[in-house]
């Protein structure tokens, strides 16, 4: 105690009453570090956290939740598709509509089965306004989430599903028709292309094709280090 407040409290002034610190002054509250890491750096937990509060581009305003991926996070199968649906965007995982549900059964004719050794993510994980094609801003801003979700998992093969995915991945406007039954690389990833489920919903006598595919991507899996590769 100062002699100062000494001599007021011996006058009954105490106790002595100061003025805080201005605002400026105060020392700052310690902020919780935000997550400066590069995607390409990042966690399974981190990329997680990280899609969950992003807003790089103009989807998330429009969309009710993000759409990570889901499935073993060890799997050799990566199977790719567009941009959640409607569903997909109110359950917060993909393929959970029709087309997931004919992608599950597709899935079960080659012995696999969801989040047993698959992983199913999506290119987008913010579903376009009403279904909408996906833009190449939003592509741009969402692709590296993907990468990430690769090299993390680091699967034997991925399945592109579909048009968007096949010419995103691959970096082509080649039709799906011309790029099945070859074994591409993604990110350095052996990668097959075949139809998008929701597609076959409409197109049922290509079923057989996609059938083929997965066989194809099996024996591709099965026979790796064995087969050239293009
Ligand atoms: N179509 C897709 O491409 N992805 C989904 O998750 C659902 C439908």
């Amino acid at each position: 105690m100062s002699r100062r407040d000494e001599i007021l409290r011996e006058m009954g002034l105490a106790p002595v009453w100061r003025l805080r610190a201005s605002k400026s002054q105060e020392r700052p509250l310690p902020v919780p570090e935000e997550n400066s890491n590069p995607i390409e750096d990042m966690s399974w937990s981190q990329l997680k956290a990280k899609v969950a509060g992003c807003h790089d581009c103009k989807l998330r305003a429009g969309c009710t939740q993000t759409v990570f991926g889901v499935g073993d996070e060890n799997a050799e199968w990566l199977l790719v598709g567009e941009a959640p649906g409607a569903e997909e965007d109110r359950l917060g995982e993909p393929f959970v509509g029709q087309a997931g549900k004919l992608l599950d059964h597709m899935l079960f004719s080659i012995g696999l089965q969801r989040g047993r050794n698959v992983y199913i993510a999506n290119v987008l994980k913010c579903r376009p306004p009403g279904n909408r094609n996906p833009e190449p801003d939003e592509v741009a801003k969402c692709s590296p989430h993907l990468l990430r979700q690769v090299a993390l998992i680091q699967p034997k093969l991925i399945v592109a599903m579909g048009r968007f995915a096949a010419q995103t991945l691959l970096g082509t406007d080649a039709t799906i028709a011309s790029l099945r039954g070859r074994v591409h690389r993604y990110a350095g990833v052996p990668l097959v292309v075949t139809y998008h489920p929701a597609y076959l919903l409409r197109n049922l006598p290509d079923k057989a094709k996609a059938w083929a595919d997965l066989v194809f991507a099996k024996k591709t899996i099965e026979n790796r280090g064995q087969s050239p590769i293009s």
